[in-house]
């Protein structure tokens, strides 16, 4: 817990457990109490905890090499750019797009920002982003985040960023003037609730932009890398967007993002325009190898499939609950007549882990390796502290 004189800014609400280590989908607190872990910090530790291959490429690079800076190759970078192109369709000898790495979801966002920026020239600047979005924390990416109540307190934001309802292409149509670079969306929106986009949606909002002539650029940082049961998510919709972020599951929990962009985009970059002192450093690149490695070898996108559906099918009708949505295993439990941080609560004491991602609905993003055993504690865990809340 932490005390009233915890010397960390009180960015967050005082912790309810301390974790000091975790095995698969599961966590062990300072009193080695086991919990499932139903959430994987966020949908990063797509890979379960401690994954054994994934720790001994981190600890074979840690005493190898752990920076150069970007003035210099490192031995992982250019490989892991070719890996992600090709989950993204491009080939190994031909390239679809090019990568920037970065160290956070945010810090992809915000390359993809500047990118459509250098991209759309003066004059074409503005990204439309949708309502109930979430895209980071820094000053851009708190403004392309469509949630006007995170924004007042630290306004003036940068100029340059419009909102439309998420789901209403005739809103978006309406926003996407010649002034726009770009129109920047998540496939589900994680944050604001597990809201998956529809598929007539993506599909018009690719027809218009392509229309327009502005970029199409998919916040794939909670969705990407098997989460959704696709590759990217947006694979699950047919269409080709100009720019995907991804970071959360990339380095599963290593620290590493990447913005992503088809060549003829990614080509309004030259050198000195863009860049970080850590991105793509050669542990977080050797870490995320490995787990691109290893998903691919698990096939993590049939495997989140799977065992969505048998949560999916495992929750629905029971009593307490309205419904179940989501892609894969990114997935809102939409409850009735009871509070989700309640049984958030609940669940958390009895050694399970969820998050209340709204007032209303629990979010579940295990890991992608989770057994069919722990899908069937995580049902019966969940239906019984619905049920004893209800009885409450
Ligand atoms: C988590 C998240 C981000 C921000 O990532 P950070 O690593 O926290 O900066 C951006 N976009 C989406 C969709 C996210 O879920």
């Amino acid at each position: 817990m932490a005390e009233p004189t915890s010397a960390l800014m009180s960015t967050y609400a005082p912790p309810a457990v301390r974790f000091v280590r975790g095995e698969g989908s599961w966590l062990f607190d300072d009193t080695d109490k086991r919990y499932l872990d139903l959430l994987s910090g966020l949908a990063v530790t797509s890979l379960g905890h401690a994954h054994p291959e994934v720790a001994a490429a981190i600890c074979a690079q840690s005493s190898r090499l752990l920076h150069v800076s970007n003035l210099f190759g490192n031995e992982h970078n250019e490989a892991l750019a070719s890996e992600l192109d090709q989950l993204l369709g491009g080939s190994a000898g031909q390239p679809l797009g090019r990568v920037f790495f970065s160290n956070s979801g945010a810090e992809a966002n915000e390359c993809a920002i500047k990118l459509a920026r250098k991209f759309g020239g003066r004059g074409r600047h503005v990204v439309v982003s949708a309502y109930g979005s979430f895209h980071g924390r820094t000053l851009a990416t708190l403004h392309a985040t469509g949630q006007p109540q995170k924004h007042e307190a630290f306004q003036p934001l940068p100029e340059g960023f419009r909102h439309a309802a998420f789901n209403d292409l005739a809103a978006l149509a309406e926003a996407v003037d010649g002034g726009v670079a770009a129109v920047l969306l998540e496939v589900v929106q994680g944050e604001g609730g597990v809201n998956p986009v529809d598929r007539e949606y993506l599909q018009g909002v690719a027809a218009l932009c392509k229309e327009r002539g502005a970029l199409l650029m998919l916040d794939e940082v909670q969705t990407g890398l098997g989460r959704c049961g696709e590759w990217f998510a947006h694979q699950a919709y047919g269409i080709e967007p100009d720019v995907v972020t991804m970071a959360k599951a990339l380095g599963n929990g290593m620290p590493i993002g990447a913005c992503w962009a088809r060549a003829e985009v990614a080509a309004a970059f030259e050198p000195g325009d863009h860049a970080t002192t850590y991105g793509g450093q050669p542990l977080a690149a050797a870490a995320a190898r490995k787990v691109v490695e290893v998903m691919k070898r698990e096939d993590v996108p049939a495997r989140a499939n799977a065992a969505g559906a048998a949560i999916t099918e495992g929750l629905t009708g029971r009593p307490g609950i309205a419904s179940v949505r989501g892609m894969g295993l990114l997935l809102a439990v939409e409850l009735d007549g009871v509070p989700a941080a309640d049984v958030a609560r609940l669940l958390l004491e009895r050694g399970v882990v969820v998050n209340a991602v709204s007032p209303t609905a629990l979010r579940l993003a295990p890991s992608l390796l989770i057994s069919d055993d722990e899908v069937k504690l995580a049902v019966a865990s969940i239906v019984g502290a619905i049920a004893d809340e209800l009885a409450n």
